[in-house]
Order: C-alpha cells, then sequence, then structure tokens
C-alpha cells in the first residue's frame, strides 16, 4: 500500500496502542513488519501520548516481541514536554510538576529542577501536569497557585480517561481540566492533537514532515495531528476509529489499511 504514494515517503511515525498492539496482544507479527518496513528502506519512530511509560520500558516490550529499537526512536508525551520546555526556557529554572516518574525523570534530564513536593513554595518558570496517580487536593492547590501568579501551564496529553480492564478512569486530560476549572488558564497541552510528538519524531529521523507518513488508529488524534503539521497519514482499522468514520473524516487520510501488515505489504 506504501506504493501508491507519491512521492515515496522516507521514514514512518508510528502510534503504538491500537497499531502495534492492544494491551499486551501484538497486532500481526511486529517482527515480520518491521523487518520487512527495513527492508523498504524507511526509518521508523514510535509516538505515544502515554506518559506514565518510560522509553526503557518500550523498548523491553517491543523486544519481547522480537523488534530491536534505539532510544531514539520512541517519543513519549512526557518527552515532548520535556523538549518543548527546554526550547521555550533555554535557562531552564524551577518546574512544579503534577505527574509521575515519566515527566519528572525527562524534565531532570533535561536540565530542570522539578518540585512535587506541594509544600513548597518556590517560584517556579512552569506549571507542567499529566496523570499522577498520588494526585492530592494540595498537589492541585499548589499548581492552582503557580498558575494563578502567572506561571505557564503545560499539560503532557489531553487523553480524559484510559482504558483499564475495570473500564476507563480518568486520565491526564482530567487532571487538567480540574486545574483549568481552578484557574481559568487553558493549558498549552504538548500531546496529540498537537502536532509536537510528530514533529519531534520527524526530526529525530532526519526527515522532512512531507518525507514522513503518520501511521495512526485514532483520527481525533493521530490522523488530526499529522493534517495539522501537514503530513500525508495512513488509518489502521485495528485500534478506535471505523472504516465508516474515516469515510466521513474530512479530508480523508491517505491511505486507510486494515492493520500496520497490510500497510506494510505482508
Ligand atoms: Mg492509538
Amino acid at each position: 500500500m506504501l506504493d501508491q504514494l507519491s512521492p515515496p515517503v522516507r521514514g514512518l511515525i508510528l502510534d503504538m496502542d491500537g497499531v502495534l498492539w492492544r494491551d499486551d496482544t501484538p497486532i500481526g507479527d511486529l517482527h515480520t513488519i518491521f523487518a520487512r518496513i527495513q527492508a523498504r528502506g524507511l526509518q521508523v519512530a514510535l509516538a505515544t501520548n502515554n506518559a506514565t511509560k518510560t522509553v526503557d520500558e518500550y523498548l523491553v516490550r517491543l523486544r519481547g516481541f522480537g523488534v530491536e529499537l534505539e532510544p531514539w526512536q520512541i517519543i513519549t508525551s512526557s518527552l515532548a514536554t520535556a523538549h518543548t520546555l527546554e526550547k521555550i526556557f533555554p535557562q531552564k529554572g524551577m518546574v512544579f510538576v503534577v505527574g509521575e516518574n515519566g515527566i519528572v525523570s525527562d524534565l531532570r534530564e533535561k536540565g530542570f529542577t522539578v518540585i512535587t513536593d506541594p509544600n513548597d513554595e518556590t517560584p517556579v518558570v512552569a506549571v507542567v501536569a499529566g496523570i499522577d496517580r498520588a494526585l492530592s487536593y494540595h498537589k492541585l492547590r499548589r499548581a492552582t497557585l503557580h498558575i494563578r501568579a502567572g506561571a505557564p501551564f503545560y499539560g503532557t496529553n489531553p487523553d480524559t480517561t484510559f482504558p483499564t480492564p475495570l473500564g476507563l478512569v480518568p486520565g491526564a486530560g482530567s487532571i487538567l481540566a480540574a486545574l483549568e476549572a481552578a484557574t481559568d488558564v487553558k493549558p498549552i497541552v504538548i500531546g496529540k492533537p498537537s502536532p509536537f510528538l510528530f514533529e519531534l519524531a520527524a526530526e529525530r529521523m532526519g526527515l522532512t514532515k512531507d518525507e514522513s507518513l503518520v501511521v495512526g488508529d485514532r483520527l481525533e488524534t493521530d490522523i488530526a495531528a499529522a493534517q495539522m503539521m501537514g503530513c500525508r497519514c495512513a488509518l489502521v482499522l485495528s485500534g478506535v476509529s471505523t472504516h465508516q468514520q474515516a469515510e466521513a473524516w474530512n479530508p480523508k487520510p491517505d491511505l486507510i489499511a486494515k492493520d500496520l501488515s497490510e500497510l506494510a505489504g505482508i
């Protein structure tokens, strides 16, 4: 199917959930799929809104499915958030975080001093919020006071819920909504449908947007972000969005495939 693209692309930016796997179950033979993509001479980067897992955890998971990738090929919303803040605050500084280890360690790695203690009153250059399964009123209170004092407000990703075996539970977007209600400030959200993740993915592959193809399973996030960025995109029907929804989406994705195997030509 990739042969239908003219001019051809030189790299793929793949979403993970619904493209590579559903929960813990791989979608197709991932080892064969990645070997086929490599044989076509295409570069690959993976981009997810999930900010709870680290890059290493994804590498281990992929290795379990027979796929060996390098750390630079994995982009999470926490990584993209840290990357964006680094560009905006080259002088670094203190950041108050409502979030978990993923975002905390990515910001520290970029040289920011991260404050998570809600009793620490030190002024900050920014507030970053994401999923925090140890969320407390005091954390929301401190973040609110910082934002009301003028600190810019960033969110890792907009997903209001995420699926668990028990059903849908609150995601990062629900925590952002609480802070937005308390501050009357809308966060700058880094994850899809904002194009930051895909831009970073293309940059890391050394490709322009015209040379990249985004592959995702969700119209409102993956496809919307690709189209906002001006990048060609393929919808796979192995996840959330259906063929019918894709037909109604305007403009339509450049390609629609049953799954990544079909797209890769297996
Ligand atoms: Mg997905």
